[in-house]
């Protein structure tokens, strides 16, 4: 569902502007040129998300619209012509998520991350560790107003148990001294478990002594903060940190990820498929590792053209995942794909694999008003014994069995029952 941004803007450019920007965004706009408007707006039951604030309007043209805004629980970034330092200040000590000077275009490419982040922090959970309830509090709300997902602890034991049980932590803010365990011992604990590219940790301390940073960095963490420090400080900190670990996290999903269906690609399959092999191994629990194969799709290409068959390709991934929602899958590369998944036992297995087949047969795709009828060749290899690449060798020789007998098929090749 769309978020609703009030946009409290007089000159009508910038105000269009900021709409395009939301926009494409996804937030739903609504435009307030005064504080007139604002307070009518406000005066209906409409639910903001956000707000952006022009520091000048008409009739209020010192920054009036701020705390207004702001005390309807309306989260606001400040948009100022004003550059003097006294108006920073003034902004800066209300609780804003933000102030941006316009002073030209990445004033707007600014609001246009801004404006992200507010939609997508959720996702990014944050540890902050202090014994100070009055200094954990003032970060905590730092945080809510960037929409982060906020946890606390008083210590550092304390934030080892939280931090187990919660996947979605992606940074620790942790002050020095505190009783049980302190800031250094927990950076070096959480170290043990997750590395630099999994979880962001920043010190913070108040002792005014340069030494602390060095150590907190040494111990494994990966920034400083020294207390009292500005909000903007702050956050800038905070996000990129964030920023640093959604880009690694990125890179290595597109590393592992095959980019015309997004399935997971060899080198995904190969790194995880031991794993899920070793877990079904140990609860017994039946498994089979299949390859799939086109039939003849050097003729999709030739009749329908490459795109038809990268549509065709697309179809097959989907079919897979529609097929099999808790099993790996792969496009092990050009026409070739894998599944790794679970079962009852190798019938109910094996007609997993055929009813898949089947529903590919018999599917109407069309492509470009041309419907491109194919079929799909599985060998199949049922709790197989050595490596994974043992086993989808034994897959592959059981796909070319299912190509030999008139594809269209599913081979099985046990080395059981050979
Ligand atoms: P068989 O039934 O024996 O498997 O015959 P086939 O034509 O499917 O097998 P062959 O290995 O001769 O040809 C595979 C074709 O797959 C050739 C190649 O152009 C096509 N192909 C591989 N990757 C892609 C892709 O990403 N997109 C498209 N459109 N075609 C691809
Ligand atoms: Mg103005
Ligand atoms: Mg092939
Ligand atoms: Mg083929």
């Amino acid at each position: 569902m769309s978020k609703k941004l009030l946009v409290v803007e007089d000159s009508k450019p910038i105000a269009g502007v900021i709409k395009q920007i939301a926009e494409s965004l996804k937030y739903e706009v609504t435009v307030a040129a005064s504080l007139a408007d604002v307070e009518q707006i406000l005066q209906g039951d409409n639910k903001f998300f956000a707000a952006t604030i022009d520091y000048s309007l008409p009739d209020a043209n010192d920054g009036e619209a701020i705390p207004f805004v702001l005390s309807h629980g309306i989260p606001g970034v400040v948009l100022t012509g004003k550059m003097d330092e006294p108006t920073r200040q003034k902004i800066l000590a209300q609780p804003v998520i933000d102030y941006i000077p316009k002073e030209n275009s990445q004033a707007f490419l600014y609001l246009k991350r801004i404006l992200h982040w507010q939609l997508t922090n959720s996702q990014n959970g944050i540890l902050v560790v202090d014994d100070s309830a009055s200094a954990r509090n003032h970060i905590v709300e730092l945080l809510k107003r960037r929409n982060f997902s906020v946890y606390v602890a008083d210590n550092g034991s304390k934030a080892l148990e939280v931090l187990k049980q919660n996947n979605n932590i992606k940074l620790i803010i942790t002050d020095l001294e505190m009783p049980t365990m302190d800031g250094i011992e927990l950076t070096n604990e959480v170290r043990k478990t997750y590395n630099r590219d999994q979880l962001a940790i920043i010190g913070i301390s108040g002792a005014n002594n340069g030494v602390h940073s060095a150590r907190f960095i040494k111990n494994g963490a990966d920034d400083f903060l020294r207390k009292p420090f500005c909000p903007e400080e702050f956050y800038c900190r905070i996000t990129q940190n964030i920023e640093n670990l959604n880009n690694i996290e990125q890179i290595q999903k597109a590393a592992n990820t095959d980019y015309l269906t997004e399935l997971p690609n060899r080198r995904s399959f190969f790194n995880q498929g031991e794993q899920h092999i070793n877990k079904y191994r140990q609860k017994e629990v039946p498994f089979a590792l299949a390859m799939i194969d086109i039939d003849f799709f050097k003729k999709v290409n030739d009749s329908y053209g490459h795109e038809a068959g990268d549509h065709i390709l697309k179809v097959v991934a989907l079919y897979l995942r529609k097929h099999f929602r808790n099993g790996l899958l792969a496009r092990l590369g050009g026409e070739e794909f894998a599944i790794l998944c679970p079962g009852i036992d190798e019938d109910q297995l094996y007609n997993k694999l055929d009813d898949l087949r089947r529903d590919l047969a018999v599917a109407q795709i069309v492509y470009n008003q041309q419907h491109i009828p194919f079929t799909i060749s599985i060998g199949v290899n049922f709790n197989g014994e050595g490596s994974l690449a043992q086993q989808l060798n034994q897959a592959d020789n059981a796909l070319y069995s299912a190509k030999e007998n008139g594809r269209n098929q599913v081979a099985t090749e046990n080395s059981d029952h050979d």
